[in-house]
Formats: C-alpha cells, sequence, structure tokens
C-alpha cells in the first residue's frame, strides 16, 4: 500500500478534474506537528489543545503555552495551523480543573462554555496563540459553537489581547484568522449568521454527527444511529458548506468523516475547501480526492441526497466506490 502511495508524496491535493484543495492533519501534542509534516500534511487543521491541559498537574502557563503553539508553527514553516482553543467537559475532564458532577455532561459546561467564563484562563490561552502567530501561520478555532454572541465575544477578546500585546511591545499576526467548528446543531442552523462573522469554518463531524443523531456513540443500544452517513447528518453538512461558500470563508472538516474515502465524492459536490485527517490518513485522503471528477462527484451526491436512510446511502456510495 505505501508503494501505491508514493505517487501522492510532494504533491497537491487536486480533484481529477483540477480543483485544488488544501489536505492538513489533526495533532494532539506539539511533537505530532514532525510526524504530520513528514507525512505531508499542508498544515495542521486541528491542533486539540486540550493535551497540554491534559497532560499538566496544574493549568498550563501563557508562557508554556506559548513555547508548545510556537514550536508547532516553526515546525510547520510558514504553513497553517489552526489552534483550537480548549475543548475540555463533555468526556474531557481534566481533575485540577474542578468540573462539577453534572447529568448532562455532553450538553453542559464544556469547551467554549467553559473557557468564557474562566477568563484568567482563556486569556492565558489567547494571548499564547497570538504570541506564537509571530512564527507562522497560526490561527484560532472556537469549539462547539452554538450562537453568533460567542464568536462575538471571543473576537472582542482577541482585539483586547492584541491591544496588551501592542502596550507590551511583543509581536503577533494582526490578521490573524479567528474560525468557527461547527459541530453542534444550532451552529449549522445559524451557519449564515456565523459565517458573517467567522473568517473560516471546520466541520467537526464526530460530534456533529453525535449531537443531530442525538446518539452517543459509546452507548451499544443507539451505537446503530451514530452514523455520518444518515441523511440528516448530510444535509447538515451540506448547509455549513453552502453558508460558508456563500460568504466566501474558507470551509474545512476536522472530524473522522474527512478520511472517509467513501464520502470524499460527497464532500467535493458540496464544495468543501479544506480536509483534515490523521497523519496516517493524509495520502490516502489526496489519493481519494484525485480519483474523482466534481462532475461525477455531483453525480453521484444527486443521488445520494435523494435517498431516504442511511443504509442506502452507504450501499451507493460503497458500490460506487473508486
Ligand atoms: C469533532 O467533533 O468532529 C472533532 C474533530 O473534535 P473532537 O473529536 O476533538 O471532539
Ligand atoms: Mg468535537
Amino acid at each position: 500500500e505505501r508503494a501505491e502511495l508514493a505517487q501522492f508524496v510532494g504533491v497537491s491535493t487536486v480533484a481529477a478534474s483540477g480543483e485544488r484543495f488544501e489536505l492538513f492533519a489533526n495533532i494532539g501534542k506539539p511533537d505530532d506537528a514532525t510526524q504530520a509534516m513528514e507525512r505531508d500534511a499542508e498544515g495542521i487543521g486541528l491542533f486539540r489543545t486540550e493535551f497540554l491541559f491534559m497532560d499538566a498537574m496544574s493549568m498550563p502557563t501563557e508562557d508554556e503555552q506559548f513555547e508548545a503553539y510556537k514550536k508547532v508553527a516553526l515546525i510547520c514553516k510558514g504553513k497553517p495551523v489552526i489552534v483550537r482553543t480548549l475543548d475540555v467537559g463533555g468526556d474531557k475532564e481534566i481533575g485540577y480543573m474542578g468540573f462539577e458532577r453534572e447529568d448532562n455532561p455532553f450538553m453542559g459546561y464544556r469547551a467554549i462554555r467553559y473557557c468564557l467564563s474562566n477568563e484568567d484562563m482563556y486569556r492565558a490561552q489567547l494571548r499564547a496563540i497570538l504570541r506564537a502567530s509571530a512564527f507562522g501561520e497560526v490561527r484560532i478555532m472556537v469549539p462547539f459553537v452554538t450562537c453568533v454572541d460567542e464568536i462575538t465575544v471571543v473576537k472582542a477578546l482577541v482585539k483586547r489581547y492584541m491591544q496588551e500585546l501592542d502596550a507590551e511591545g511583543v509581536a503577533y499576526d494582526a490578521n490573524i484568522q479567528v474560525g468557527v467548528m461547527v459541530e453542534t446543531p444550532a451552529a449549522a442552523l445559524v451557519a449564515d449568521l456565523l459565517a458573517q462573522e467567522a473568517d473560516f469554518f471546520s466541520i467537526g463531524t464526530n460530534d456533529l454527527t453525535g449531537y443531530t443523531m442525538c446518539a452517543d456513540r459509546g452507548n451499544d443500544k443507539v451505537r446503530y444511529l451514530y452514523s455520518t452517513y444518515n441523511p440528516a447528518v448530510l444535509r447538515s453538512i451540506r448547509r455549513i458548506i453552502e453558508c460558508g461558500n456563500a460568504a466566501g470563508i474558507q470551509v474545512g472538516m476536522c472530524g473522522e468523516a474527512a478520511a472517509d474515502s467513501l464520502l470524499v465524492p460527497l464532500w467535493i459536490a458540496f464544495g468543501l475547501g479544506e480536509y483534515s485527517v490523521s497523519g496516517t490518513s493524509v495520502l490516502a485522503t489526496r489519493k481519494s480526492i484525485s480519483l474523482w471528477s466534481k462532475e461525477d462527484a455531483c453525480a453521484l451526491a444527486e443521488k445520494a441526497m435523494q435517498l431516504k436512510t442511511a443504509t442506502e446511502v452507504y450501499d451507493l456510495l460503497r458500490e460506487s466506490a473508486r
């Protein structure tokens, strides 16, 4: 298989009909960026910063975070690095943050909700990312957004911390992009509004699938519902991409479905511009994309989007697989 993928090393990511895409990698730890670059990723589409927090005994300081983000920026040598701000809560608990027990942690106090009510913590993280942006093409991504206020507040905070850094004479990228991770049904429904505020979208299909289907993939009895092939999830994704493209912002995808070769033609048809996959899937995804022309992908998507069930969609994509 390695030999078969060798032809996809060092080339750009293009569909059979010539359209170009960005193909990034997801990372958890700063060191993972080295491997991602070795595996020919064109950038980092999702840096899950919670690992920095989970591996520590107490809240990492601004300087510690700055070193970690700067390291990734330097490893990537000017390629985009999308740093997702802390995504805690739900299944990701961190002892020293003192979370209280909740009846519904997945609908509770997590991610951006936690960050916006812990301003000192969020300030340290945003300042660290801003400082790292002087060393590469660093972008900020906000997880678990459900309403427009959240992104406008984050943008205001970023502006405030830029002014602080100005006063301190510290360098940063004044044009840093602030994007929204679209992974809740609410965000999908107001994607047209979010697109007016966000510099980019990245679709988090792992959470979007679970929250759209109201199905926990860790629960044996309902796991059968947890599938991105469901018409509800596919319509949601199509809409998010359309809203982002209509507003002229970049739309990417960083959930597992970005690397699903059966779904790639749908993403091409919907107009997805960026894929972020695990390091080990970079070359295979570049190959999947190369096998489809926009025209063929659109013809397949047209059929797939008329089907009524996840099974029908899966069967069609399976028999059309390249
Ligand atoms: C997602 O939800 O699709 C995603 C990429 O984020 P995570 O898996 O870290 O929740
Ligand atoms: Mg998520």
